[in-house]
């Protein structure tokens, strides 16, 4: 009885899972994408795409693995998910990136007439907001620091890793 409970507990705590909807909850699968990301020694910045509640793409920064400069989590996101819909208007998507996007993939969504973009950390130095007025379409709304510190941390641990191994060289 006691491994069935648990299975239950378990089937109960996806249920759970999947109910929620929260920009939290598809932000914290963007920051798993990221953490794929990390382990490939890629910069940590992940995505995913949202459309009625549900997932329709995810991919994580892949510029070293591709050696491809256009290999950003957003542009394969944005690629995936327009497969997946056979559509290139992205109009009643959510996009959730880990960090604010450059402007690269500002010009992509503009592109996509993508409906929302949720971002977790700022990026001061890459980041599209930096441009004045924002390259985005302007219907896309746009939302700052959904779970930003972890998408920060993250980020700033890559680095410091970075760091400390050429001085090890
Ligand atoms: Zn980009």
């Amino acid at each position: 009885m006691g491994a069935n409970s648990r299975a239950n507990d378990a089937e109960c705590q996806a249920k759970i899972m999947l109910s929620i909807h929260s920009d939290d909850h598809f932000m914290g699968q963007a920051l798993l994408q990221a953490e794929l990301a990390f382990e490939e020694k890629e910069i940590p910045i992940g995505a995913v795409i949202v459309c009625e509640n549900r997932i329709i793409a995810k991919a994580y920064n892949q510029v070293e693995k591709l050696q491809d400069v256009t290999a950003h989590a957003e542009i394969l996101a944005i690629t995936a998910a327009q497969n997946y819909l056979g559509s290139k208007y992205l109009n009643d998507c959510t996009l959730f990136v880990t960090l604010e996007p450059c402007n690269m993939c500002a010009g992509a969504l503009f592109w996509s007439q993508i409906g929302h973009v949720v971002i977790g950390a700022r990026d001061e130095k890459r980041g599209f907001t930096r441009v004045s007025p924002p390259p985005l379409h302007p219907k896309t709304l746009i939302a700052f620091g959904v779970l930003g510190n972890k998408c920060e941390i993250l980020i700033k641990e890559f680095f410091k890793n970075m760091r400390s191994q050429q001085k090890d060289l």
